[in-house]
């Protein structure tokens, strides 16, 4: 029986570890793919993480990593397929059959950003191609750049890009967007934010970098940056009807993690709140791991 057994090993994961065995407790870390790095490995440089700016996103993930594993912490590459809860335990079902147990689950899981699908994205990804303004947007610093999206994340992103880059196209595939009215209106009166609509993404281009995108009318805008903010998806699957999610399928829970079923707490982009970063993923898996060491101290 463990004390803990931790889902994922992105910076929330691997916080909570570093937590639980600082805390005395045996702690398993079970994670689909060797990696250590969540979506950061998808980030290209990391900029933003206090004390270490400009760190590649693949590098400060293995630190996470080297600091869990060098305070004792197990790992098991193995993905998950079923949480039970029984009698004041939880047991883990594994793929291959195994099932473990623990008086613990932190799920830190993480969400993953929708892609756009198009040719050119995946080769320039971390080269231009990008999916958090807010961790990217400084690399872009008087360039021109591209949101593409309708959402309150694209108009947030093209407000915030327009403050840095020399000029921000926003492109949205409908003529109405989704997002609040008044951001809306905030972006049309931005004077370097143009914006496209009924316009859809046909190719983004480059060689070693981000060149130019072309949209599906044939017009070629060249850029140095393309943002995707067409949404995100939580990997919160296994937690349906296990514990409450929010409407968006995050999981309710505040800042301390402490879900709806008992001994059961979230940390990181899986649970509903306002930004998702390493460094608030970080925190989730210091407070989730303390919440839980309470949990089983009572
Ligand atoms: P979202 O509301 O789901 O919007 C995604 C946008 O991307 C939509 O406009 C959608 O177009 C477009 N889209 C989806 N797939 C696409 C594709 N393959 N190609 C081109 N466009 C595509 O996602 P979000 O903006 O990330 O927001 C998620 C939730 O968080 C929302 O409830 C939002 O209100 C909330 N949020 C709030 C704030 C805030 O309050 N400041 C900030 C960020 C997010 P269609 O419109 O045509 O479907």
């Amino acid at each position: 029986m463990k004390d803990i057994i931790i889902i994922g090993s992105g910076p929330a994961g691997l916080s909570a570890a570093v937590y639980g065995r600082r805390a005395g407790l045996d702690i398993l870390v079970i994670e689909k793919e060797y990696c250590g790095t969540g979506q950061i490995a998808e980030s290209g440089q990391v900029d933003n993480y206090l004390g270490i700016p400009g760190i590649e996103g693949y590098s400060l993930g293995e630190k996470f990593r080297e600091h869990a594993e060098n305070l004792g912490t197990a790992f098991l590459e193995e993905e998950v397929t079923k949480l039970e809860q029984s009698d004041g335990y939880w047991k883990v079902l594994l793929a291959g059959g195994d099932v473990l147990e623990t008086k613990t689950v932190i799920y830190a899981a993480g969400a993953s950003h929708r892609h756009l699908n198009v040719p050119g994205e995946d080769k320039l990804s971390g080269r231009g191609v990008s999916y958090c303004a807010t961790c990217d947007g400084a690399f872009f610093q008087g360039k021109t750049t591209a949101v593409i999206g309708g959402g309150d994340t694209a108009l947030d992103d093209a407000l915030y890009l327009s403050q840095i880059c020399e000029k921000v196209y926003l492109i949205h595939r409908r003529d109405e967007f989704r997002g609040n009215a008044g951001t809306v209106q905030k972006v049309k009166d931005a004077e370097n934010i143009e914006i496209l609509t009924n316009a859809r993404v046909q190719e983004i281009q480059g060689e070693q970098r981000v060149e130019a995108l072309m949209l599906e009318d044939g017009r070629r805008l060249e850029v140095s940056g393309v943002f995707a903010a067409v949404g995100m998806e939580p990997v919160t699957g296994l937690l349906q009807g296990v514990a409450e999610l929010d409407e968006y399928g995050y999981v309710a829970a505040g800042e301390q993690g402490i879900t709806s079923a008992q001994g059961l707490f979230v940390a990181g982009d899986v649970r509903t709140k306002a930004l998702r970063q390493v460094i608030t993923a970080a925190a989730d898996g210091a407070n989730a791991a303390t919440e839980a060491e309470r949990y089983i101290r009572r």
